[in-house]
């Protein structure tokens, strides 16, 4: 095992097929908000070598997204009239998506992807050859690169954050697409201002008086304006019982889904 010490924030190590593991499964194990793995292909058995550490990413509330290469003739499968030995192999494909499924993770089918990638939180990146969920018996070369650097750019060249359940989530889509999502950030901390104030059964007339701040200057606060000093928005929400923070990219689908969680809670 190779360990480079590129500088302060980035360590690499190479592995191989026999020595990945431990180190795999201990980076799951610390996984805090978002584990995802490309891989093209599937098996069951390779799937099952996962399962504890999966239970325990699902209990924990770690999303995890899977990136596979769509199998031809996938669109086909039900339709009959496939060769026998494609339509066995596409049941095993099948029963592989819904084990998966059935561990919590978000599934998706790209066409043509055959970059295999571990990605965990903001930090971890494995790459190389190693076919994670469908390696069998073959030698192979994995590098693990400890880099928020490497991570980026690897979302960023293989459009990992384009997960389609995470892009359900409002907050998800927001945060994840730069740069052009500023305003649909301001437009989300507006949208959590006026749901807090009318919970609250507060009018704006009342919430500006009580801040000594005008009725135009509450109404920009709200429609999401950029023109709004960030110290008014601040104020605003703690008249509302709301923080305002700056937290690291990664984590905001879990925040998202502890909010959503609150929120159903609370209605
Ligand atoms: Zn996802």
């Amino acid at each position: 095992m190779i360990d480079i010490h590129l500088h302060d924030q980035n360590t690499y190590k190479l592995y191989d097929q026999k020595t990945y593991k431990p180190a795999l499964f201990k980076d799951l194990t610390g996984a805090l908000a978002v584990v995802i793995f490309q891989c093209p292909f599937l098996t069951l058995r390779a799937i099952e070598q996962f399962r504890e550490s999966f239970i325990s990413l699902r209990d924990r509330k770690v999303r995890l997204c899977v990136f596979v290469q769509k199998p031809r003739h996938w669109d086909e499968r039900h339709a009959g009239g496939l060769p026998t030995e494609n339509s066995a192999r596409l049941k095993q494909f099948e029963a592989a998506i819904e084990l998966l499924r059935s561990y919590g993770a978000h599934v998706n089918l790209r066409i043509g992807i055959h970059e295999k990638l571990v990605i965990i939180d903001q930090s971890i990146l494995w790459d190389g050859s190693l076919n994670i969920l469908s390696h069998f018996d073959t030698s192979e070369r994995l590098h693990r690169w400890v880099s928020k650097q490497k991570v980026e750019e690897a979302i960023r060249m293989h459009k990992l954050d384009s997960c389609d359940e995470c892009s359900r989530d409002d907050y998800f889509v927001a945060f994840s697409r730069d740069p052009e999502s500023v305003l649909e950030r301001i437009r989300l901390v507006a949208k959590s201002i006026v749901k807090a104030r009318n919970a609250d059964g507060i009018s704006q007339r009342e919430l500006a008086s009580r801040l000594k701040i005008s009725r135009a200057s509450l109404c920009r606060v709200e429609s999401g304006a950029t023109s709004v000093e960030l110290g008014t928005i601040v104020r605003v929400c703690q008249a509302l019982g709301l923080e305002l923070m700056a937290v690291p990219k990664f984590v905001v689908p879990c925040l998202a889904q502890l909010i959503q969680s609150v929120e159903e809670k609370e209605s």
